[in-house]
């Protein structure tokens, strides 16, 4: 299949490229490179043994993306492209409704434009807010906390809309849970600009001696032992779910809203034995005052994947540290 994917340079967008491709895709890659290296590209090339279709869009420019279209016969699209940073959503809402939702209305004109109607759209656990139970499933209310997890929910709903409205489109959104480590080659992997929000990539910094310490927000949880529990998922478990979800997509016409993650939950603490294990190294840490807006525990109900893709993730916190740990180390 010729499969576009928007935000094909990103961290989770450049790991898909690499499955999709080695299942023998022609992979066609648009990114605005506003959080992404170009260099991503030639390293894609050398995973994959050829250099990926690359066009540097916005995918808020219509036009640009028409004729993409008109170029290559699309049959699907993968829309990783979208900005996120909580923090940043709450100060700066009406870039992220313009990037995100504004974005993801150009792509499915173009699309529509097109006759191209199967999509696969990166959502998130955040549209799920505050648990009324755990694990999260799929039928779990929808009240996203911040702006970022707004952006995504507004999409998913648009997406249904357009499903109702034209029973052809094959939609499906995956609510990715906490996407963590990196290709084994060390070539690619999560590359955020400036200071690193997410506790992997900073775990990693102050393992490469880059930050001081790790600063841990929040040991007074009512969690196995009081800190932050997520449900980490491998990002090469995260991009062969595409390629379920590609296969399910083809056959199932309608809108379908499906977790990825491993449903299981690691605390921060866990997290960090398994780096310092996979590291060799010490983390040095600080426990600081809660983060404003984090949740205690959240992690998914991973049975939907399971029963409708015939997905599961496999990789365990130990290969998820010694990857981000190999590609942080290749590149520093
Ligand atoms: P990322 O920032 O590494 O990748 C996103 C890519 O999209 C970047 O390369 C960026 O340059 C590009 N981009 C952003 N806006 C664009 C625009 N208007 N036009 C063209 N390109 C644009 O992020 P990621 O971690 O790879 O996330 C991919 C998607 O998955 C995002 O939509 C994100 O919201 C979603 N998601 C990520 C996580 C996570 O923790 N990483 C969790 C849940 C959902
Ligand atoms: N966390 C931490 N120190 C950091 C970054 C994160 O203690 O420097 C904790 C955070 O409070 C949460 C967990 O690690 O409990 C995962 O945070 P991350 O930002 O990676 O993911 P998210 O909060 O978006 O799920």
């Amino acid at each position: 299949m010729n499969i576009l994917l928007t935000g094909g340079l990103g961290f989770i967008g450049s790991h898909a490229a690499t499955v999709l491709a080695e299942q023998g895709h022609q992979i066609i890659l648009v990114d605005n490179l506003c959080n992404s290296q170009i260099e991503v590209l030639s390293h894609l090339g050398q995973i994959i043994g050829k250099q990926p279709i690359f066009y540097e869009a916005d995918v808020r420019n219509t036009n640009l993306l028409n004729s993409i279209f008109q170029k290559h016969s699309i049959d699907l699209v993968i829309h990783f492209a979208g900005l996120k940073s909580v923090a940043e959503s709450v100060t700066n809402p009406l870039k992220y409704y313009d990037n995100n939702v504004g974005g993801s209305i150009s792509l499915l004109e173009a699309m529509q434009g097109a006759k191209v109607n199967k999509l696969i759209f990166s959502s998130s656990a955040t549209v799920y807010g505050v648990p009324q139970y755990l694990p999260y499933d799929e039928s779990h209310p929808t009240v996203p906390m911040n702006t970022y997890g707004k952006t995504k929910l507004q999409v998913e709903e648009i997406l249904r809309d357009l499903s109702h409205a034209d029973p052809d489109w094959s939609i499906v959104c995956l609510r990715y849970f906490n996407p963590v480590g990196a290709h084994e080659s060390g070539l690619i992997g999560e590359h955020p600009r400036g200071m690193p929000n997410n506790l992997m990539p900073y775990v990693c910094q102050v393992a490469s001696g880059k930050l001081p310490h790790l600063n841990i927000f929040g040991d007074d949880y009512e969690t196995k032992d009081g800190t932050g529990e997520r449900d980490y998922i491998h990002v090469m478990d995260l991009a062969e779910g595409h390629v379920a979800a590609l296969n399910f997509v083809n056959q199932h016409p309608g809108f379908h809203a499906i977790n990825l993650g491993t449903g299981v939950s690691y605390s921060v603490y866990d997290l960090i034995g398994a780096f310092e294990q996979a590291a060799n190294s010490t983390i040095v840490r600080k426990v600081q005052p809660r983060r404003s807006g984090d949740l205690a525990i959240y992690y998914a109900k991973a049975d939907k994947a399971k029963n409708l893709l015939g997905w599961q993730a496999k990789r365990d916190l130990q290969v998820m540290c010694k990857s981000g740990w190999n590609f942080h180390k290749q590149k520093s």
